[in-house]
């Protein structure tokens, strides 16, 4: 038996490679990774510029006790320049976004001034106010984005605003999913007496692309050794990574186990945890290999503590877990000593701390715990019985 902990230093020691770099528009790259660092080659903003509708004045033209009426010379709106340099007595009207003149600092907001005709009524505000520093945003020279960063809409932003049209991502890893077991029936299709419908192999499907992966589905595999390894060679064959549910427990028609030791350079692991203690882990020709739990919950839940982090890993990313933290429990819990157990749990902020109960029913075929949660609460191995008013570890359920 190994550890949670030891098991996902395992996964990681084995996935040795990442995809390959590619080229994308900028506007098709939410959710890559950066595969260099992405520098920028300019100031932004590229010229100090007014950050209000106003007035762009020298300062000094303004005396500190009181208000002076100036010459309005022109008007600038943001896309132009102001070719010539402001005199003392001039003031230029200006529009947010527009460059400063040459000969002013400060720009004067128009709400705060008297317009009458050609001329302008100005009180003293403070030097520079109303002005938009040249390169306070990012200076020419700067890593921006360094190589391994999840791309969300604000950098899709910052890298458009460098004036970047594509960038050089990681391809997304490609995920084979099969599911295994003759009870397995295909939804939409009738059941027959004592199949269940699949749900492992779309809640994986959404896990893998959830994570940045490039999905496909390779169906359902009755338990048949002979089938079931034609199947698994033929996904691994256009795979990083390829998945299966079920079939790697004791059952007698348990077979992932009996066809990959045929495969070779696979591990079986019981890990102490719960749910989900059976899983496979190795490869397949050149495809890292899950065999992960048939049970729905324990599936995801494997997924989410060996097959994320290797996805996550394999696509270029340097975070490689996601964010975990402490939160107070408010029933208790059972929990056996020497294992690491994860409960579906319901966290919440009170207005002055965080609380987390239990969904109710834990059994690991009980799917809907999985939908009435926000995080896993995770309890170690060393600890017993969780009484109301401990504090626990929870993982929050990313986006999506
Ligand atoms: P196994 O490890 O193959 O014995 O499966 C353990 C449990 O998970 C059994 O109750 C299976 O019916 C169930 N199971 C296996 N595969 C799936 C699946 N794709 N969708 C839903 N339940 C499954
Ligand atoms: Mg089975």
């Amino acid at each position: 038996m190994i550890s949670v902990s030891d098991g996902q230093a395992r996964v990681l020691a084995q996935v040795t490679t990442v995809a390959p770099p590619e080229l994308v528009p900028v506007g098709r790259c939410l959710g890559r990774v950066t595969a260099e660092d992405v520098r920028s080659s300019m100031d932004v903003p590229p010229t100090d510029n007014s950050a209000v509708d106003g007035y762009a004045v020298g300062c000094g033209d303004i005396p500190a006790g009181g208000s002076r009426e100036l010459d309005v010379v022109a008007e600038l709106a943001a896309g132009s320049v102001f070719p010539d340099v402001l005199g003392p007595g001039q003031a230029l009207r200006i529009m947010t976004g527009a460059p400063m003149p040459a000969g002013a600092d400060t720009v004067y907001p128009q709400e705060i001034v008297i317009r009458e005709g050609r001329r302008v009524v100005i009180p003293p505000i403070a030097r520079a106010a109303n002005v938009r520093r040249r390169g306070e945003d990012v200076k020419a020279g700067a890593v921006v984005l360094p190589a391994g960063t999840v791309l969300r809409p604000q950098e899709l932003g910052v890298a458009a605003s460098l004036g970047l049209a594509q960038l050089m991502v990681r391809q997304r890893p490609r995920v084979a999913i099969l599911s295994t077991g003759d009870e397995v029936a295909e939804p939409g299709v009738e059941r027959k007496p004592g199949q269940i419908y699949d749900s492992n192999r779309f809640a994986l499907r959404g896990l893998a692309e959830a994570a940045g992966a490039q999905a496909a589905d390779h169906g359902v595999v009755p338990d048949l050794f002979d089938e079931l390894y034609a199947r698994l060679l033929a996904a691994a064959a256009s795979a990083d990574i390829v998945l299966t549910s079920g079939g790697v427990s004791v059952g007698d028609y348990d077979l992932v186990k009996a066809v990959l030791q045929e495969t070779g350079g696979i591990d079986f692991w019981q890990v102490a945890m719960q749910p989900g203690r059976p899983i496979a882990v190795g490869r397949i020709g050149t495809a890292h290999f899950f065999g992960l739990p048939g049970n729905p919950v324990a599936c995801m839940l494997t997924f989410h503590l060996f097959v994320r982090p290797a996805l996550w890993k394999l696509g270029g990313r340097r975070e490689l877990f996601g964010p975990r933290f402490h939160a107070v429990a408010v029933a208790p819990m059972r929990k056996k000593v020497g294992r690491r157990e994860f409960k579906r749990g319901i966290l919440t902020y009170t207005g002055e701390r965080w609380e987390v109960r239990t969904t109710g029913p834990q059994g690991s075929g009980i799917l809907t715990s999985m939908t009435c949660a926000n995080c896993f609460i995770l309890v170690e191995e060393e600890r017993g019985d969780v009484a109301a008013g401990e504090t626990v570890w929870v993982e929050p359920f990313t986006a999506l």
